[in-house]
């Protein structure tokens, strides 16, 4: 083993200094830091677990319709479910249960061959309640913007056409911000509306005017709570893989005003300021 020189020695007794100029400051800056507490104690946010692939549902989902039966609707009966599919029939279906704030997600393929044009050629609509986020084969086809696939009808076009040909499925992921009304029935707060269509985001939060209806304005009325519909216009679009997620805000309780924390010294934001 090679003894140490003067050189050497110089150089640990720089490195052990300078180790401990860095701990000293460390621990210096930790006693010293300041830190900002909102005052809010917040409850632990509920564990999901997510699904295994794209697409599939968590598991604080609601299935809505998995493959094998439309029990969660009403009017199922003239819609015909075979090969994990439900075709239109000849009447809208509804779920049974009523959401507010919502999650959803639900695959749609329009008709293939292709037929019709315009409104004619693979109409459909998922609506809550009475809002429609339009389903339309409008894939190489045109019809009115504010109408065409992933409009919120006469209201709002789809930022892009993000279309996947007849026969291929089409994805939609919606958060649904349920509109929200005085006692009085006065709209307090409008209904909003985010969707990604195959993934591509195509409503970002758009401020629904109000219903969707063809032949007149928009308007809102009660209530707050909707189930969920797909439209029966004529045409035998399918859906499967159809799940939805309550939403509910974190709870919290503001037990204090806010402050700063700086050692064993606290002092309210507002004094600090
Ligand atoms: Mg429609």
């Amino acid at each position: 083993m090679r003894r140490m020189n003067v050189s050497d020695s110089v150089k640990v007794i720089r490195a052990a200094a300078f180790c401990i100029a860095a701990v000293t400051m460390l621990a210096g800056s930790r006693g010293s830091a300041q830190e900002y507490l909102t005052g809010i104690e917040w409850q632990k946010p509920p564990v999901v677990t997510p699904g295994k692939s794209c697409g599939d549902h968590p598991s604080d989902a609601i299935v809505l319709f998995d493959g094998k039966d439309l029990s969660a609707w009403k009017g199922g009966e003239t819609w015909k479910v075979a090969d994990g599919v439900a075709t239109v029939g000849s009447n809208d279906i509804e779920t049974k249960q009523h959401f507010g704030n919502a999650q959803l997600h639900i695959e749609w393929s329009a008709p293939t061959p292709p037929n019709g044009h315009s409104q004619g050629r693979g109409n459909s609509g998922v609506f809550f309640g009475l809002y429609e986020l339009q389903v339309l084969d409008s894939y190489q086809d045109e019809t009115y913007y504010d109408g065409q696939a992933a409009a919120i009808y006469k209201q709002h076009p789809p930022m892009v056409n993000a279309m996947r040909p007849p026969g291929e499925w089409n994805v939609y992921d919606i958060v649904w911000t349920a509109p929200r009304f005085k006692p009085d029935g006065k709209l307090e707060s409008p209904a909003y509306i985010t969707v990604l269509h195959n993934g591509v985001l195509v409503q970002n939060h758009f401020a629904l005017l109000g219903d969707t209806p063809y032949n007149r304005p928009p308007q809102y009325v009660p209530p707050t709570e909707l189930p969920v519909r797909l439209q029966n216009h004529g045409n035998p679009v399918k859906y499967r893989n159809i799940w939805i997620r309550e939403l509910k805000e974190p709870q919290g309780k503001h037990v204090r005003e806010p402050f700063m924390r700086q050692g064993d010294k606290e002092t309210p934001v507002k004094q600090a300021a």
